[in-house]
């Protein structure tokens, strides 16, 4: 069954300008291809047909009348970490099973001002701990290449509808590096902005140090339209940076000559797979070949960003989701004997394994006679990764190298295994204890799963990211690839 549509936003929105489509088509056949491939992807939590459709209907009368804004008339999803007004937020947790806000989130505010239809709100690890989407309680999501493996995490969901053909773009979070490891596991293009570039407010908080949204796309071109949607000054956050968005669709077109790349050497020592390390290194080659040129430096503490942050984003979470506690909103048990009862009660059945073992490390690390030997060196280290980046930007422009040590790994591998899971994000956890922007593009195959490409930049240097990216999409169609689904019987 050929349902899906792998046509980008940017093709989307010349269809609906020519008048080739309308709102109200495109946003029905996404439903028929939820209906008809969602069963076996599990890619949403929550699909929103009736205001979909009524959104598809006002947006054609915009169209219609010449006042259409860049994606008027596009259905698109969230995470589900993002708050929609009136339409659940679950978090991917039986603790916010039965949450509604009451307000849209900054991020989802800024797409419908954009003209995007919410379609839907996708599935993702419990509260975004996690890197392969199995922590969620609605159940894991398969990834469209291999339905037995899984697509990443936390943002599994929005790469795996994204990589289905399902929508032609969704929203992710990316804390450790929940856009770029599914965005590379799934054959999707991914963004994660420099911290402070997007607003995090009415997106439920993880680490809030570290907690960025982006776009998920399948393109470059397509996650600087969404992005430029997407970033901007927030007064009602107080970490959102103040300056001007940039115009991110008008410097695609930027010369790769003479730009400087930096291959870190800890990003091709061990762990690293072989199949991976070709395709990044033929990857690599191609810049070569578009004028770019290649200098190793070094990250030297990479191996650090593990610890580190397994100390610092747990520690945030413990005190972000105290708030959950069966009283003021969220999972509330029956029958509480008394008030230590119903908040022992509900948090125990709310909240899920792994988000129970990162507030019992996080409580732990920030317990006094503690706090000195685990939190503070961990911020001691962030430090020093931060350096190490500033440094190897003073002979560089951009850092490539895997987004990720392996291809896509089989639902079940890793699940018994925390440390296994999180040594996943050894390429991604620095950007975020740094700060800085990075994407993750399709850069070929291994095993017959797609491999991607990190290009990690300076502070709110994401217009050169996308451009470098756009420039190698000119030049390949990793990206243009999409994935037979093979639907059980
Ligand atoms: N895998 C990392 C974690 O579990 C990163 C998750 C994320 O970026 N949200 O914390």
């Amino acid at each position: 069954m050929s349902v899906t549509d792998s046509r980008s936003l940017t093709e989307l929105a010349q269809a609906l300008a020519n008048g080739d489509t309308s709102s109200v088509a495109l946003t029905e056949a996404a439903l028929t291809r939820i209906d008809a491939l969602d069963g076996a992807l599990n890619s949403f939590i929550t699909v929103d047909r009736e205001s979909a459709l009524r959104d598809a209907t006002a947006a054609d009368a915009r169209i219609a009348d010449g006042s259409a804004a860049p994606l008027t008339g596009i259905p698109i999803a969230h995470k589900d970490i993002f708050c929609t007004r009136g339409l659940r937020t679950s978090c991917g947790s039986r603790m916010l099973d039965n949450f509604t806000p009451p307000y849209d989130a900054t991020v989802v505010e800024r797409l419908r001002s954009a003209g995007a239809v919410v379609i839907g709100k996708t599935n993702m690890d419990e509260f975004a701990m996690g890197s392969s989407n199995e922590n969620s309680f609605y159940g894991p999501c398969k990834n469209p290449w291999d339905l037995n493996r899984v697509p990443g995490g936390s943002s599994g969901g929005s790469a795996a509808a994204v990589a289905a053909g399902l929508v032609a773009a969704a929203t992710g979070t990316d804390t450790g590096g929940s856009i770029r490891q599914p965005a590379a596991f799934c054959g999707i293009t991914g963004l994660k902005p420099t911290y402070g570039l997007v607003s995090r407010l009415g997106m439920i908080a993880y680490a809030s140090s570290l907690d960025q949204g982006g776009p998920m796309a399948r393109s470059a071109e397509d996650c600087a339209l969404l992005l430029e949607a997407m970033a901007g000054h927030d007064p009602r956050d107080s970490t959102s940076a103040q300056r001007p968005v940039a115009n991110y669709r008008e410097q695609l077109a930027q010369s790769l000559d003479g730009l400087r790349i930096g291959i870190p050497k800890e990003y091709f020592g061990e762990g690293l797979d072989s199949g991976v390390a070709a395709v990044i290194e033929a990857a690599l080659k191609e810049y070569e070949s578009m004028g770019a040129t290649l200098h190793e430096i070094s990250l030297p503490r990479t191996a650090l960003s593990i610890p580190a942050y397994y100390v610092i984003a747990p520690a945030e979470a413990s005190t972000n989701l105290s708030r959950y506690d069966g009283v003021r909103y969220g999972h509330r048990c029956d029958n509480p004997k008394d008030l230590e009862d119903l908040y022992t009660r509900s948090r125990e059945e709310g909240f899920g394994a792994e988000v129970q073992r990162r507030i019992l490390v996080g409580t732990y690390a920030l317990s006094s006679g503690y706090y000195d030997a685990y939190y503070k060196k961990a911020q001691q280290v962030r430090r020093f990764i931060a350096g190490d980046f500033a440094s190897a930007f003073e002979s560089v422009d951009v850092i490539a190298g895997p987004t990720t040590p392996g291809i896509a790994f089989a639902l079940g591998s890793k699940t018994s295994d925390p440390t296994a899971m999180y040594l996943e994000d050894i390429y991604t956890l620095s950007v975020n204890l740094a700060g800085l922007p990075a994407m993750s593009l399709p850069a070929g195959f291994s095993q017959g799963m797609p491999v991607g490409l990190q290009l990690i930049g300076q502070h709110f240097e994401e217009a050169r990211l996308l451009g470098a990216a756009h420039q190698f999409q000119q030049r390949s169609d990793w990206h243009r690839q999409t994935p037979k689904l093979e639907l059980p019987a």
